[in-house]
């Protein structure tokens, strides 16, 4: 499989290369040159296949002979090792439980995935590879798990500074060994900036083996693309109509679901679930893409201005925005409203859900009360875990939620981190001195 440049549909690379480039070098995303399709007996058939099994189906069609099927494997051992079950909130609508990784959010099986793909690339680079992360929240802490401690590669987090929660930020600055926490004077944006401005930077490019672990790294999206595949597979077959709505922030995970849709899977919808940073939302009502600033919310991870995988998107539907329309929804929904979809969805089902999956819940409401008079089964896809916005939930429904072991284990270490400001300029002087 080749992959392309958003920029130049024509500057082809192999699957190695968009790996470990992450970022074209015309500032474009990589994108496989053919969207790959499951044949009708596989889709007929995917209740016999284990989700790692599911994994490996999905992983080799992107991948072709690059990697071979007994390394495939062991990939996938590795780093599809916990669950995305389906839980039932009642017969037809559905929570999707994505918080089961190391780092209790969705973002895990990106990052363990990317890792164990990594680690097996660079195994014949002679040059140490230098990760640059910029992180909303999670991000940075799922990545950093992956790759910590993997030889002949480092990694450097930004994070906006006073900007991500404080258990993200233990997660995130307590790690050791390869991996290093920039803390920076800024937003989120500004991070992702600076990790931007890296890659074309001459320079740094040949003074550093540069490489992304952003959502705009490919192999962070195919990953994503299992377990759609096996949500479907776990949702009865019949002949509802399927509707997935997705808390989206850089629109990696909805991309991630709609390249499962192109495969094959019957999904007719997806609702991107926007939080007040409703730059998409905005674009799908007036056509208009129009980037601004973050501002901060609950549902931080959602808290991006200038959403990276718009590209691909576009790129899907040919940039026919009628096409992306008949596909996808977005609604967005402040932090007030975010509060009631925590309260309600607590109530109502006795489920206690995260700030960014009651985005989701809200915004799936508001379509089922317009489209009450179809069958519809619906998926809410829980991107993280309760226990990560303790405060919020808690404050939101009276009720302590309880942090999971492998949470817990974290909050206890001294947070360790290097205050930057946002100038290129001190990065690039960091980089250069590190
Ligand atoms: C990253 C993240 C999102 C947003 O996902 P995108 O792929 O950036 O759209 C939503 N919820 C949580 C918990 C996240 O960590």
């Amino acid at each position: 499989m080749k992959y392309f440049s958003t920029h130049n549909q024509n500057n082809f690379v192999s699957f190695r290369e968009a790996v470990l480039n992450g970022l074209a070098q015309d500032g474009g995303l990589f994108m496989p040159e053919i969207i790959p399709s499951f044949s009708k007996s596989f889709i007929e058939n995917l209740n016999s296949f284990s989700f790692k099994e599911i994994g490996t189906e999905t992983a080799k069609r992107f991948i072709g002979d690059e990697i071979d099927d007994q390394k495939l494997h062991e990939i996938i051992e590795r780093s599809l090792y916990f669950p995305a079950p389906i839980v039932n909130l009642d017969e037809n609508t559905h929570v999707l439980e994505l918080f089961h990784g190391p780092t209790l959010a969705f973002k895990d099986f990106g990052a363990q995935f990317m890792a164990r793909t990594m680690e097996y690339f660079v195994k014949d680079l002679n040059k140490e590879l230098a990760i640059l992360v910029a992180t909303s929240g999670d991000t940075g802490s799922a990545v950093a798990h992956g790759f910590y401690g993997v030889e002949g590669i480092k990694v450097y987090l930004l994070y906006p500074s006073g900007k991500v929660s404080s258990i993200q930020e233990k997660q995130l600055t307590t790690l050791d060994k390869n991996i290093t926490a920039l803390e920076i004077q800024g937003t989120f944006d500004d991070c992702q900036d600076l990790v931007k401005k890296a890659f074309t930077d001459n320079y740094l490019k040949n003074k550093l083996n540069l490489s992304s672990a952003n959502s705009i790294n490919i192999v962070r999206l195919i990953p994503q693309s299992f377990y759609y595949i096996n949500a479907i597979k776990q949702l009865k077959q019949n002949k509802n109509k399927i509707v997935f709505s997705v808390p989206s922030g850089n629109l990696g995970n909805i991309t991630a679901g709609l390249i499962a849709k192109k495969m094959g899977m019957p999904i007719d919808l997806f609702i991107a679930a926007t939080n007040s940073n409703n730059v998409f939302t905005n674009y799908l009502s007036t056509g208009n893409f129009e980037p601004r600033k973050s501002v901060q919310t609950f549902s931080n991870a959602m808290d991006v201005g200038n959403p990276s995988n718009f590209e691909r998107i576009r790129m899907l539907y040919e940039d026919n925005i009628e096409k992306m329309r008949n596909e996808i929804e977005s609604l967005s929904f402040n932090d007030e409203k975010t509060i009631d979809g925590i309260k309600e969805v607590y109530s109502k089902y006795g489920y206690i859900i995260d700030p960014h999956g009651a985005v989701g819940y809200m915004a799936l409401k508001k379509y089922l009360d317009i489209h009450k008079q179809n069958k519809i089964d619906s998926v809410i896809v829980e991107t993280a875990h309760p226990a990560k916005f303790k405060e919020v939930v808690e404050n939101a429904i009276s009720k302590e939620v309880k942090i999971p072991q492998r949470l817990a284990e974290c909050l206890n270490k001294e947070k360790k981190s290097i205050v930057l400001d946002s100038k290129f300029e001190t990065f690039k002087d960091f980089l250069s001195a590190n």
